[in-house]
């Protein structure tokens, strides 16, 4: 009975969102904070501190000037996925209300949760540098008290590359990220000079940073997200070619410790592991469950 009921609420969600989707791309959001206009401190990025509300709407107006430009360059359906933290950043009701929101965490593929081979094309906001760069907005590698660096294939990647590669996987490509001006960098030597990336903010250190005044932004944002939907044809998607070697340096020894009780993954150092597989994807969860255990003590 559990299990008809189950079905048939899957299904009509299933009917509900096919509903949604209006003649044109299909078009995926991965939404970070660090890189949203305004955002200098993790003061701004964590829910206990009284600044957070001022950088949840700040995050959710970022994403309502991106829907502009993509509905504008005739979007069929988008779809954000919250992915920072918590991943319960944005409010429901500050969004756009013509697109579908994923909130909430953990979620199996975290910050590109809901991506498959149904979309056309991906989006970066509010995106942020690799750790270990110079002059970038909270600078770090999915978790700041845990990773010193990822590589995959000997390829030092940032987040954005590290998710480019889950949409790769199922042939989208991504087309757009915005982000302060050091991760825009980072993100064409990483995805290619043809992806549109839009710098709200340059920083001056890790945590201060020069806002672009907030219309030009914002503007910035729609025009870009315009663009790069028109010129979605010109994008590869990015793809990282088996066999794939992970190996992960973490920040201290003891970080390496409960990682290297999984049979998969070997130990390389004091404070580093590595595993090898087929399949990016099964890679992408393996690496998450070990970030997980190496924050454990
Ligand atoms: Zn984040």
């Amino acid at each position: 009975m559990k299990k008809i009921l189950l079905s048939f609420l899957v299904l009509s969600l299933t009917a509900v969102l096919a509903g949604e989707q209006k003649p044109g791309p299909k078009v995926f959001i991965s939404v970070d904070m660090e890189g949203i206009w305004g955002v200098v401190h993790a003061n701004q990025t964590s829910p206990d501190s009284p600044e957070y509300g001022a950088a949840r709407k700040w995050m959710a107006e970022d994403v309502n000037a991106v829907v502009d430009g993509l509905l504008a360059a005739g979007a069929g359906l988008v779809v954000v996925n919250d992915s920072h933290g918590s991943m319960r950043n944005i409010i429901a009701d500050q969004l756009d209300p013509r697109v579908a929101l994923i909130s909430g965490s953990p979620k199996p593929l975290s910050m590109m949760e809901g991506i498959d081979a149904s979309f056309d094309a991906c989006l970066f906001i509010g995106y942020h540098a690799q750790a270990g760069t110079a002059a970038a907005s909270l600078d770090h590698t999915i978790s700041g008290s845990t990773m010193r660096s990822i590589r995959i294939n000997g390829l030092e990647l940032p987040e954005l590359g590290i998710n480019a590669a889950i949409a790769g996987s199922h042939n989208v490509p991504v087309i757009m990220l915005s982000g302060d001006e050091a991760t825009c960098l980072q993100a064409k030597a990483v995805l290619g000079q043809s992806l549109i990336a839009v710098a709200v903010k340059k920083a001056v250190g890790r945590y201060a940073a020069q806002m672009r005044p907030r219309d030009a932004a914002r503007q910035a944002l729609t025009q870009g997200a315009r663009e790069a939907l028109a010129g979605l044809s010109r994008v590869k998607p990015f793809r990282l070619d088996p066999p794939l070697n992970f190996e992960l340096e973490f920040h201290n020894s003891g970080q390496a410790e409960m990682p290297s009780l999984l049979s998969q993954v070997k130990r390389t150092g004091a404070r580093s592991v590595a595993f090898t597989t087929d399949d990016y994807l099964q890679g992408f969860k393996l690496m998450r469950a070990v970030i997980a255990l190496a924050g454990y003590n």
